[in-house]
């Protein structure tokens, strides 16, 4: 078997960092001195891509340039910030934090792993990665792209998802990220090898500045790493949603309770059904929704499928003009709104309401 070289820290780290510095993207929140700057793109980036974060950075730096403006943010004006970025926790979190940090910490996140995992919605890899970028802590950051890389580098076949597994990267790149003078750039240099070069699929060997270390590729066996345990189908969840319009335009809408997923977005009223929903189930969601008022006739619209972490949502949108006089009483929490675009609305009812 032909054998690899040793990716001893010294020549592994070497030519990392030099390949990062040569092909590094640009983006709006590297180089940014601010770790406040750092802090929000790390959690925007928590579970979307490089791509989709840039404009809702930008955005969101402009509506709360720091964390002053963000710890005295309104629901309605964070979530409207927010919207469409999905993963509504992170947004809520990230305020929470912004208050402590005003309180507490003067307005600057705290420079060590452990004080930052201690603010709502942080914890290891993006501890590390703020320590690391903005203070120069050397604590490796794992990550999906840093799994990919290390786990193909050595050809480890761990489940990463487990803890025990995910610790063992962190042990070997801990001596790494140490000899360096720079640990942002190393785990950036890590994430953004795995990001544009150590893909998961068809990986781009050739232009791997890792390439001589790599077991992966001496076998090849890249795309065999990491290993990936068998996925359960997801469940879907059935729902039908009404696009009822008055005769001024105004759109009849709810908001969230507190305890529901996505508390305080504004959504179409819905009810959940147990098939793919049908006029006569729309009937009925509308009927029990809006007691005492007279039918409505509903036309049947596109479905809409929205995926979330553990579970699928396939919503049957169905439309209908409504004299809103002769409605009645809303439910608590339900509103006719003329001009749906100063809400923060559900990524389902803005599909819907583009449709
Ligand atoms: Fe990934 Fe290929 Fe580089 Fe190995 S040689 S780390 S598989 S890109």
């Amino acid at each position: 078997m032909q054998k690899i070289r040793d990716p001893s820290r010294h020549s592994l780290t070497k030519k990392l960092l030099a390949w990062y510095h040569a092909n590094k993207r640009e983006m709006p929140w590297r180089g940014h001195p601010d770790p406040y700057a750092v802090w929000v793109s790390e959690i925007m980036l928590q579970q979307t891509q490089v791509n989709t974060v840039r404009p809702y950075f930008a955005r969101f730096m402009a509506r709360f340039p720091d964390v002053a403006s963000l710890a005295a943010a309104t629901d309605d004006s964070l979530l409207k910030a927010w919207e469409g970025l999905g993963y509504y926790t992170r947004a809520h979190n990230l305020r929470k934090a912004a208050k402590i940090v005003a309180d507490k910490h003067n307005g600057v996140p705290p420079s060590e792993p452990a004080e930052l995992e201690k603010l709502p919605g942080i914890g290891a890899y993006t501890s590390a990665a703020i320590a690391s970028i903005c203070f120069g802590v050397p604590a490796p950051v794992v990550d999906g792209n840093v799994i990919r890389v290390v786990s193909r580098l050595l050809a480890w076949p761990d489940d990463f998802k487990k803890p025990a597994a995910a610790a063992k990267i962190r042990d070997w790149l801990a001596p790494r990220i140490r000899s360096v003078e720079s640990p942002g750039d190393f785990n950036q240099a890590m994430m953004e090898l795995g990001a544009l070069v150590c893909s998961p699929k068809n990986p781009a060997c050739g232009t791997c500045p890792l390439l001589p270390h790599c077991a992966a590729f001496r076998d090849g066996t890249q795309e065999e790493f990491p290993t990936r345990p068998l996925k359960k189908e997801m469940p879907v969840r059935h729902f039908a949603a009404l696009l009822l319009r008055d005769s001024e335009g105004r759109v009849l809408l709810a908001q969230r309770a507190a305890e529901r997923l996505l508390p305080g977005l504004w959504e179409l009223p819905c009810g959940e059904t147990s098939r793919p929903a049908t006029r006569a189930d729309a009937q009925r969601v509308c009927a029990s929704l809006l007691k005492n008022s007279p039918p409505f006739v509903l036309k049947r619209g596109r479905p809409v499928t929205h995926v979330f972490s553990h579970f699928k949502q396939s919503t049957r949108i169905f439309v209908g003009s409504v004299d809103s006089a002769r409605v009645g009483e809303l439910p608590p929490f339900f509103a006719w709104v003329p001009d749906v675009s100063m809400l923060p609305l559900t990524t389902a009812t803005r599909r819907a309401l583009a449709q």
